[in-house]
C-alpha cells in the first residue's frame, strides 16, 4: 500500500511492457500449467521465453500467465 505515489507509471500495453522488460534483462514471474499432466507452479522467466514455456515434465507447451508483481526494488 503506497498511497502517497508521486508518479504512477504510465499506461501502456502488456506488449511494451514485456519489450521493456527484455531489453533490460528482467525477469518475470508467472504461473504456468500443463493442461496435459496437470503439473503447475510459479516461475520466473525471460519475457521473450514466454511463449515458448514447455513442460518440465512432459515437454507439452503450457499456459502461462504472466503476473504483475515484477519490479521489485532491491
Ligand atoms: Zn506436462
Amino acid at each position: 500500500m503506497e498511497p502517497a505515489s508521486p508518479t504512477p507509471p504510465p499506461a501502456t500495453g502488456s506488449a511494451a511492457v514485456a519489450d521493456a522488460l527484455t531489453r533490460s534483462g528482467a525477469f518475470v514471474e508467472c504461473v504456468f500449467h500443463c493442461a496435459v499432466c496437470g503439473t503447475a507452479g510459479t516461475s520466473l522467466i525471460r519475457p521473450a521465453a514466454v511463449p515458448g514455456r514447455r513442460c518440465t515434465a512432459c515437454g507439452a507447451p503450457v499456459v502461462v500467465t504472466v503476473l504483475e508483481r515484477f519490479g521489485r526494488r532491491a
